[in-house]
């Protein structure tokens, strides 16, 4: 939004005191962004085409679910639209404790605490349960809350590489000897996401477990892109690997699978009660309003009773990935339902996805960092048809060969 013209005008004379705004959005345009774009249903054509969404995290189809939309209205016309308040006003916790219950049942864990979203509860954990005289190793493609969580903690934050185990355990090695000052660290967490975001591979959880064990660490994995997604009915990557017991805090999101908005951290009870008393944004900040709650509930409820949706993303993901490769593009060591397709530069990702766009299809491309390449990502969901799908391949592998990316 530009600031209204009179104003920038009456001030034309004086320093602008945030002139390095202009300069640098410049760049920041310059760059393809890795932006989530709004999610649109994947069906329903009205009047023109329907456009196939291959850049939603709605997993599985929940976000416009007629039973998790009944349920957000019927939260609104009984408890209004906002919270109003933290966690002291009590009329509005029963729901708030409800979906923490269920939370932990869904995560088999003893407790839940939830926050305003994936983003606020990795800022609030990691703030809540180390600090100056702890060590968080995160592996270096976390996401960014996780990051910005061990950073703000005041923690010392170190990344090792991308699923490398052994720089992992040097670095566990080293922190055990010499320690931070005198006495050696505390505490270590070792930070990692259940599933990658940009490449959609899996955390190998269980050396990881098997290493933070034998050098007393305890396990973080941000589940965002795994809850509902992977393990039994959806329960993650610690069901998935049944490594319960052994990951102390399973961070997730309300947003993506479950469809709806908010996050949470699923552990033991003491710990649960202490990040509770500790964290600022539960101490700080309005909760979670009673409409998000109640259809986060709904939605989870659904993900139990209906495996189905699960079965369907499943076989989605494998139709379409086995048809990228069949056609001959590299999808990395993609093994869920997040599927990206490397491409030879920054610019064909860019174009490629501009070309899907005019043929309604809508995937986002993602700039290479330093030592990685360009990619389109894409992600399939159970709301896909298997026709949706081919005619997806299709398209991709007729734009792929115009754009010289495949032979
Ligand atoms: C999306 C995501 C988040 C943020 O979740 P929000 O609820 O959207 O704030 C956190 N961690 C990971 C790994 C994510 O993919």
């Amino acid at each position: 939004m530009r600031a209204p013209q009179g104003d920038r005008e009456r001030h034309a004379s004086r320093v602008d005191p945030l002139a390095h705004v202009d300069a640098e959005i410049i760049a920041l345009d310059a760059v393809a962004h890795a932006i989530e774009e709004p999610s649109e249903s994947t069906g329903a054509a009205e009047g023109r085409r329907a456009t196939l969404n291959l850049s939603s995290n709605d997993y599985l189809g929940l976000r416009d679910h007629p039973l998790v939309r009944q349920a957000a209205i019927a939260a609104i016309e009984r408890y209004g639209v906002g919270a109003a308040a933290g966690r002291n006003a009590a009329e509005r916790t029963d729901l708030h404790e409800e979906l923490e219950a269920r939370l932990a049942a869904f995560k088999r864990a003893e407790a839940a605490l939830t926050f305003q979203s994936g983003f606020v509860t990795n800022l609030g954990t990691f703030s809540a349960l180390v600090g100056g005289s702890d060590l968080v190793l995160y592996d270096e493609l976390s996401h960014a809350s996780t990051i910005d969580g061990a950073r703000l903690s005041g923690a010392t934050a170190r990344a090792f590489a991308h699923r490398d185990l052994a720089q992992l355990e040097q670095r566990l090695r080293e922190a055990r000897v010499r320690g931070s000052t005198d006495g050696g660290y505390r505490s270590i967490l070792v930070a990692t996401d259940g599933v990658f975001g940009m490449d959609g591979e899996i955390a190998p959880l269980p050396e990881i477990c098997a290493l933070a064990e034998r050098y007393e660490a305890a396990v973080v994995v941000d589940d965002a892109h795994a809850t509902g997604v992977l393990g039994t009915n959806g329960r993650g990557s610690v069901d998935h690997f049944g490594l319960y017991g052994r990951v102390q805090l399973q961070i997730g999101t309300l947003s993506k699978a479950i469809g709806v908005f908010g996050g949470f951290v699923a552990s033991e009870q003491r710990i649960r009660d202490y990040i509770a008393r500790r964290a600022r944004p539960v101490l700080y900040s309005t909760l979670l309003p009673p409409a998000l709650v109640a259809a986060s509930l709904a939605a989870i409820e659904l993900i139990e009773r209906e495996p189905a949706r699960l079965q369907r993303l499943w076989s989605n993901a494998r139709r379409f990935r086995d048809g990228l490769k069949r056609l001959g593009f590299d999808t990395g060591s993609s093994e869920t339902p997040i599927v990206p397709i490397l491409l030879s530069s920054a610019d064909a990702a860019r174009r490629f996805s501009r070309r899907l766009r005019r043929e309604a299809i809508r995937a986002q491309p993602v700039a290479s960092a330093p030592a990685r390449r360009a990619r389109l990502r894409t992600i399939v969901t159970a709301s896909h048809s298997p026709a949706d799908l081919d005619r997806a391949l299709q398209v991709i592998e007729r734009i792929g060969r115009e754009l010289g990316e495949v032979g």
